[in-house]
């Protein structure tokens, strides 16, 4: 049962009922039709009143149903709404907690509408790469205003049904009904029965006329800040010239009209990345081998070891979330440095307006410190972030085996090193997990969830539902050196490294890289996080491959002392206080001297070779990471790409890139760079996955 039929007196109900959020899929439309045919045939129904059960009116499109033929069997959503809005009954939504999308649309079709407060409206469409496709764009500016509704649409955004009824003039909600909305809107119906007993026209909101005062300048204006708020995205525009013509042409030709943009989005690319990073959100909670229902561990209390840089923002999101957190230092001045930290960056989000005064003092309450491991015993989860070498994660581990409750969960937020081996430090190894945040950790999505050889199944079923909890994309990660991220990393930054040998300048290889999306490129993004930790990294990893090929010119930049912003010099130079990368002359020569010393001569690189070349890197890295099921599926990587790394959204990842471009090309191109004298042949062989896709004519996702 999808949709129920009832009567109350000489009012229909049809109520959506396809949990969770009356997704409109096939099954419903059908049962749903059924019922207004149902009431519309029967003569002792004098109206009809449409709603949802349970926790929404309706969310729309039922996700699942994405991409197959059931998307669009008849009856569609468009048949639906023809069918309500031409209906010889009066037909009311009774719409609350969610109304969005294709929910929305249906509403509109209905002759009236009433909603509960707190109703969340919107248009999402935007957010996956489309202008609404069952009339939202033709609808919406008739009945809510131009404005209102264009912002709405080229947002996607939700507003609150009680805000959207005081816009003046809208004819959007003709109630807001505060207590029984199920009673309220019956009685509404049947007073539209009796008004409407003369024969009256029913309203529709395709006969409403949208309008704007000045409506060209407007348009001018609103696609002009489409276009730069999103300059990689199409659809807000055409959203923009599709409201546009809600008012210029007739409501049919209009409807075509937004038909024809809904079709053209949905061939491109953006579309695509969008929709991709969409169901690959959706889909980093789902492990193969433990289901969603696995038992969880509650966490009530966390500590946190360890008040540096990682501790302090790893503090931040459990106190965000309202869950005590005790945090434990060597030092107390360390442990004020800490507090201090914590404090300064909330009060910065008090005086931006972010977070109210009295949320920032409950939220410090929530926090105590200690020099003294025994105060740790009642904390359900220790997150430790202590400096990242095995001596001193083994000496924490011991002491947190010692102290810790049994049950427990230890947590290292260790980058590099051997979670394996950490948790063989203590007699639970099934107790022990890794949590790697990223770096500032109280602002980036991204958590990479470390499953050890021993983590028991509930672990990493709490640990996962806690990320969520603090509103991070948790993506799961074997054990390997660098996990997901910076084992792609690595590579991407040795090619950026040979590229600078061979010619090009940081800022040239920043620039292309930028120009294709990211974020920041490879040198300014170095000099951000500090040029030091790499080098650090490299030390101790490259020791145990003293074979392996990488441009030298980062650890010269390091011994010059070259650290990046916080030194006021790295890649770049930066005057005093400022972050503009500045080319310096210094690096340039640095760089000159080691090619001469190479015996390279400098060639010009095309940006396209750069991307090529820095993209290609990950993707065959990855492969090598897919293979061996240090991620589980091709999309956790393009997640953590997106949330981590600052891959840009419009590739929907480095994997969904390499699909698009065709893993035949990729390859091909790699082939390609494996010709350079300069090459060695090692970096270029592509990943024995990458090469069975491309023999099998498949593709990652
Ligand atoms: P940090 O140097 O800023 O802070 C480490 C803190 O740990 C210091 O305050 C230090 O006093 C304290 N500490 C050291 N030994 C201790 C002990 N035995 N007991 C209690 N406290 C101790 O370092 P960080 O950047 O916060 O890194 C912490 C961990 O997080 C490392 O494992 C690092 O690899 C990892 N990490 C760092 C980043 C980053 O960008 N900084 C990102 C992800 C992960």
């Amino acid at each position: 049962m999808s949709a129920r039929y009832e009567q109350h007196g000489d009012v229909a109900v049809v109520t959506l009922d396809n949990p969770p959020v009356n997704g409109l899929g096939y099954a419903t439309r059908v049962e749903f039709a059924a019922g207004i045919e149902r009431a519309a045939a029967d003569a002792s129904v004098r109206a009809i009143v449409v709603t949802g059960a349970g926790k929404a009116f309706s969310g729309g499109a039922d996700i699942k149903e994405f991409g197959s033929p059931k998307a669009i069997a008849e009856p569609n959503l468009l048949s639906l709404i023809a069918l309500v809005e031409s209906c010889s009954k009066p037909v009311i939504a009774a719409v609350h907690s969610v109304c969005m999308g294709g929910g929305l649309e249906l509403s509109l079709g209905c002759h009236y509408r009433v909603a509960a407060p707190g109703t969340k409206v919107a248009l999402p469409e935007v957010k996956i790469g489309l202008v609404p496709g069952a009339g939202g764009t033709q609808r919406l500016p008739r009945a809510l205003g131009v404005e209102p509704a264009l912002n709405m649409i080229v947002t996607g955004e939700p507003v609150n049904a009680e805000l959207l009824a005081q816009v003046p003039g809208q004819k959007l909600f003709d109630q807001i009904i505060a207590d029984d909305l199920l009673a309220g809107a019956i009685s509404f119906a049947r007073a539209k029965a009796d008004a409407h007993a003369d024969g009256s026209p029913l309203p529709r909101v395709r006969d409403l006329k949208a309008r704007h005062a000045e409506p060209d300048a407007y348009f001018q204006f609103a696609r002009n800040t489409a276009k730069a708020m999103a300059k990689n995205f199409p659809a807000p525009a055409r959203c923009v010239d599709c409201v546009e013509q809600s008012m210029k042409m007739k409501f049919d030709d209009g409807m075509a009209y937004e038909r024809a943009a809904f079709i053209s989005l949905m061939m491109t690319p953006e579309c695509k990345a969008l929709r991709h990073a969409f169901f690959a959100e959706r889909a980093t909670s789902k492990i193969a081998d433990v289901p969603e229902d696995t038992p969880k561990r509650a966490v009530n209390k966390l500590a946190v070891i360890g008040a540096g840089t990682m501790g302090g923002g790893i503090a931040m999101n459990f106190l965000n979330a309202g869950i005590p957190v005790v945090m434990l230092e060597m030092k107390q001045d360390a442990l004020d440095r800490g507090v201090a930290t914590i404090r300064k960056n909330y009060e910065s989000q008090v005086k931006k307006g972010k977070l109210k005064a009295d949320k920032y003092e409950q939220r410090m309450s929530l926090l105590s410190t200690t020099l003294n491991y025994a105060d740790l015993g009642d904390a359900d989860m220790v997150i430790e972030a202590v400096f990242e070498d095995m001596g001193v994660k083994k000496a924490v581990f011991e002491q947190l085996d010692a102290v810790m409750k049994p049950g427990a969960i230890l947590a290292s937020n260790t980058s590099t090193l051997d979670v394996n081996q950490i948790a063989s430090f203590t007699k639970r190894p099934e107790d022990v997990i890794g949590t790697h945040f990223f770096s500032p950790a109280n602002v980036m999505k991204l958590l990479e969830v470390v499953r050890g050889a021993a983590t028991a199944k509930d672990v990493l079923a709490t640990v996962m539902a806690l990320g969520k909890k603090i509103k991070k994309t948790c993506v799961v990660s074997g054990v390997c050196d660098g996990f997901i991220g910076n084992r792609m990393i690595e590579q991407y930054s040795r090619q950026a490294g040979f590229l600078l040998e061979e010619g090009c300048t940081p800022a040239q290889i920043d620039k292309a890289v930028e120009k294709f999306g990211f974020a920041m490129g490879p040198f300014r993004m170095g000099d951000l996080a500090g040029n030091d930790v790499g080098w650090y990294i490299r030390k101790r990893r490259y020791v145990e491959k003293p074979n392996l090929r990488y441009s030298k010119t980062a650890d010269l930049l390091c011994e010059m002392g070259r650290f990046g912003q916080k030194t006021g010099a790295g890649w770049y130079d930066y005057k005093p206080g400022k972050r503009d990368a500045i080319p310096s002359a210094q690096v340039e020569q640095m760089v000159a001297d080691y090619r001469r010393d190479l015996g390279v001569a400098p060639r010009k690189i095309s940006d396209e070779e750069i991307v090529q070349r820095l993209v290609f890197s990950l993707v065959n890295e990855a492969a090598r990471i897919l293979e061996e099921g240090i991620a589980s599926k091709a999309s956790d990587i393009d997640m953590v790409y997106l949330t981590g790394y600052g891959f840009p959204l419009h590739r929907g990842g480095p994997m969904c890139y390499a699909d698009t471009v065709g893993l035949f090309n990729v390859v091909q191109a790699m082939k390609r760079f494996a010709k350079n004298p300069l090459d060695d042949g090692e970096f270029w062989q592509p990943a024995p996955l990458l090469a069975r896709l491309v023999a099998e004519g498949k593709s990652f996702n």
